[in-house]
């Protein structure tokens, strides 16, 4: 029997809550993580046709990107959309779990399944976010240097990239006087000692600071672990907003935008027809993300992809490379199989279904 709890959770070891930016309310928004799961229902946005849809499929758990809590509710009275939507979920037992931009700032979220559609290589975050990672340097008696490594390393430190079980151990000299009250593992009450140890440096990322530090003190063997935590200002590669990558080959805008269209199956994309030279070099973010223009600009792309322009962002393209604005909805949509994807090789005891309703709140007239 999966609990709401176990699939939360999972969900969280691929996007932690702790990636999210500050305006943002992920996480279980409604709903007890104790109770049982039905099925869960995937949808990009939860609105009260979603919650009449996960009813209708026996669903007792909507996981969407965006949050329909955003702002905070003072009222709950059913006076607006998002509290009708809350108060029908509260009712009917559903909860509702939003993964939004944690989802967005990790490597292998949002975006990279944009970038996939696009056909695009060698992909990398377009922004990095700071303070994600962490220098742990630990002693250790070099008989339990490769017993402690492992224990961190299970527990998320030393990964650089593609590389895993990345440390740096030096050996020396380390001196302490254990007092009366101490259990030394080496040595005696109130003698001071002098051993070897090893002095092992591993990454850490942020998120898994806590969990890396319990590793820590209980693979060693000392009573008191010797450490030191340092932030670092070195960039996470996994994490961050937007993608860059280039397309296997070099287009003209024309063709570009005819790929785009296609390949996202779009019926409009807004662009600024200034930019003459080739696309190879794409840099996209799902959702609004005329923040990035400037790292898109800075990352040399051609070609930008996103949602949510304003009249005179358009302008700071300075024909240095394409804005292609696709719609907020349609940067975002593969996001529902994405979710799948990943809770489907995850779990198999409950029914798995992607939302068939449309929520995009915008057409086009043609
Ligand atoms: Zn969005």
């Amino acid at each position: 029997m999966t609990k709401i709890k176990d699939v939360t959770t999972y969900l969280e070891t691929i996007a932690p809550l702790s990636l999210q930016e500050k305006y943002d309310n992920c996480g279980l928004l409604t709903g007890d993580g104790q109770q049982t799961i039905t099925g869960v229902l995937l949808t990009l946005d939860c609105t009260e046709a979603v919650v009449e849809e996960a009813l209708d499929t026996q669903c007792n758990l909507i996981i969407a990107h965006h949050p329909i809590i955003f702002n905070g509710l003072k009222k709950i009275t059913g006076k607006t959309y998002v509290e009708r939507t809350v108060i029908k979920a509260i009712r009917n037992q559903i909860a509702i779990y939003a993964i939004h931009t944690n989802l967005d700032n990790v490597l292998t979220g949002v975006n990279n399944r944009f970038a996939q559609h696009l056909g695009l290589k060698n992909i990398r975050i377009l922004s990095h976010k700071p303070g994600m990672l962490r220098k742990l340097v630990s002693f250790v008696p070099p008989t339990h240097q490769a017993q402690v490594l492992e224990a961190v390393f299970q527990a998320g430190a030393g990964k650089i990239g593609n590389y895993s079980g990345c440390s740096f151990t030096t050996t020396g000299m380390g001196s302490f006087t254990p007092n009366a009250s101490a259990h030394p593992t080496i040595g005696q009450a109130n003698q001071p000692e002098t051993v070897e140890e090893s002095r092992i440096e591993v990454l850490v990322p942020a998120s898994k600071q806590q969990p890396v530090l319990a590793a820590l003190k209980k693979a060693h063997p000392y009573e008191e672990v010797a450490y030191y935590l340092q932030p670092l200002e070195n960039e996470h590669q996994g994490i961050g907003a937007g993608l860059v990558g280039e397309l296997p080959e070099p287009l003209s805008t024309g063709q570009f935008l005819a790929h785009l269209k296609k390949s996202l199956q779009l019926e409009l994309i807004k662009y600024t027809p200034a930019y003459s030279g080739k696309v190879h070099a794409v840099a996209l973010c799902g959702g609004a993300g005329s923040f990035l223009l400037p790292s898109a600009r800075a990352a040399g792309a051609d070609a930008y992809v996103s949602a949510d322009f304003k009249y005179h962002e358009y302008f700071d393209a300075e024909n240095k490379l394409m804005i292609c604005d696709i719609g907020h909805y349609e940067s975002e949509v593969g996001t529902k199989d994405l979710l799948y994807d990943i809770l489907s090789k995850k779990f198999s005891s409950f029914a798995l279904n992607l939302s068939k309703i449309d929520t995009n709140p915008i057409s086009y007239f043609k």
